[in-house]
């Protein structure tokens, strides 16, 4: 079967692929290679990238060391240094896509509204009216993609915005920014913008668990020589996995590992916070892990100086002027800042997609979002998620499990090609790996409070329950008897 994607601008292709991020990007550059170009990626923004694209605001960068947070088939040498700002991982992504011929495949400013399995293929509907039709459909849209403000009563009269949503003509020099939240974004965010603001008024509510994040640049010397050598960027890229792998254990259980880390974590408090009474109030309470552990050289830092507060006093209200706790104090703000983080439980809440029997994925998931190997859903023929249920990692490059995702996909799309008839997972098959993952998650430390990774009800539903290694082994093969009989 062959389609020509690039003939029209909606018709039946092999396959939809939802959001052109790292994740959608991973699906297609795999189909790509393995033959299979008939691939349309739908992508509602009018650029691709996905959350690098979406995140800009001053010290966005990732906290995961380059040499790994890059795909594995596309080794970079010139990262700037190890821990590269968000514009430069936002370039690699393009450059990335651009050079493997995946760019052609998107269709930008095309949001997709809904998916219906219509018996022998799928019928994507777009937000312009167009569709879509293919064989197989791999929504790949992050689990970061929606912010979540916070409701707090009251009105701010000034500017504010969402760390997702951040702009340039955002008024930051000399202005009294107020920054509600302390996760991964606010603790790049806050030393970014501390010294250029008149003064930045931090709201946590929780302290979070920080190690450090020894920064280095990249010279001359190292571009060329992994430049003209690329299977040497091997070994930055083993030795930082080694290092996830202990930050992994910790995180799982690891009595040693989680000694060593919590350890570490203590000596980056003692040596940074000089004031014991600041210092107490920015140790975590906690267990760690339960909620991202935060790699940061400058957070505690930031929050020693001056010209920043730390308020731990309970948000009360939003005043015209700034923000009032519950002492009764307004700290009055020019900018307020939601760093609160994303809607991630949500698994593709803005899209409705229907199954066999009309049935629909919010229907199916009205207890929580689950997936077999986070990738494929009961009475969903032809459906595969990349990053869905229970692949989110606390502790690696995300990148890692997206990869393995797309591997899995190619193996069923080449399975499809040769069978002729839909792969629908069994229930019972995936009834039993939930089960498995759901009595894991049980026991680990992401019951312990609550965060992004559960949902209301307290179900752990973004996070994968062991090391990446495993779920490496678990979807290395795709195993036919899975899925229902034809
Ligand atoms: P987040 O981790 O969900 O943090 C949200 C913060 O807002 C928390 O400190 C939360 O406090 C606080 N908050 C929420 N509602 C509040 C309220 N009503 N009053 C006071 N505080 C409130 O969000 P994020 O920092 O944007 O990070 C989300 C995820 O994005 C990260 O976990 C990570 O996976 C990804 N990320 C990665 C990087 C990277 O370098 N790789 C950088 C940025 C983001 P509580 O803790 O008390 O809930």
């Amino acid at each position: 079967m062959s389609h020509d994607p690039l003939s029209t601008s909606a018709g039946r292709s092999r396959v939809v692929i939802i959001g052109a991020g790292f994740g959608g990007i991973a699906a297609a550059a795999a189909l790509l290679k393995a033959g299979y170009d008939d691939v349309v990626i739908l992508e509602r923004a009018e650029s691709i990238g996905g959350v690098w694209r979406d995140n800009t605001y001053p010290g966005c960068a990732c906290d995961v060391p380059a040499p790994l947070y890059s795909y594995s088939f596309a080794p970079n040498p010139a990262w700037s240094s190890r821990f590269p700002a968000h514009d430069e991982i936002l370039a690699y992504l393009r450059d990335v896509a651009s050079s493997l011929g995946v760019t052609a495949h998107v269709r930008l400013n095309t949001s997709v509204t809904a998916a219906t399995w219509t018996d022998s293929h799928w019928r994507v509907e777009t937000a312009n009216g167009d569709t879509y039709e293919a064989d197989v459909l791999i929504p790949a849209v992050g689990q970061l993609g929606t912010p979540v403000l916070p409701a707090i009563p009251g009105a701010f009269d000034g500017p504010a915005v969402h760390t997702a949503r951040w702009n340039n003509d955002l008024p930051v020099d000399g202005a009294r920014i107020a920054v509600i939240g302390t996760g991964a974004s606010a603790v790049q965010l806050v030393p970014a913008i501390a010294g250029r603001a008149a003064h930045v008024t931090v709201f946590q509510r929780t302290p979070p668990w920080t190690l450090p994040r020894p920064n280095r640049r990249y010279g001359a010397g190292r571009h060329l020589v992994y430049g003209r050598w690329p299977f040497l960027m091997a070994l930055p890229r083993a030795g930082v996995w080694a290092l996830t792998v202990v930050n992994g254990h910790a995180i799982t259980g690891g009595r040693l590992a989680g000694a060593f880390v919590r350890t570490v974590s203590r000596v980056q408090r003692r040596l940074q916070v000089r004031d014991a009474a600041l210092r107490d109030r920015v140790t975590p309470d906690e267990p760690m892990g339960c909620k991202r552990v935060l790699f940061t050289a400058d957070w505690l830092p930031a929050l020693s100086r001056p010209d920043v507060s730390l308020v731990t006093d309970k948000i009360l209200e939003l005043t015209t002027d700034g923000v009032r706790t519950t002492d009764g104090t307004v700290h009055p703000c020019d900018l307020l800042v939601y760093a609160t983080g994303f809607a991630a439980t949500d698994f593709l809440a803005g899209i409705r997609i229907s199954g066999r029997d009309g049935v629909t994925l919010a229907e199916e998931w009205r207890d929580g979002a689950y997936a077999h190997l986070g990738m494929t859903v009961p009475g969903f023929p032809n459906l595969f998620l990349v990053y869905g249920p229970n692949t989110n990692t606390g502790n690696t490059s995300v990148l890692y499990f997206l990869e393995h995702q797309a591997a899995y996909i190619v193996q069923a799309v080449r399975h499809l090609e040769d069978r002729k008839t839909p792969l629908t997972v069994c229930r019972k098959v995936a009834d039993a790996y939930d089960d498995e993952m759901q009595q894991r998650l049980s026991r680990s430390v992401w019951t312990s409070c609550q965060s992004w990774y559960r949902n209301t009800a307290g179900r752990v539903v973004t996070n994968w329950p062991g090391l990446a290694s495993e779920y490496r082994r678990r979807v290395a093969r795709m195993e036919p008897s899975d899925y229902e009989p034809t």
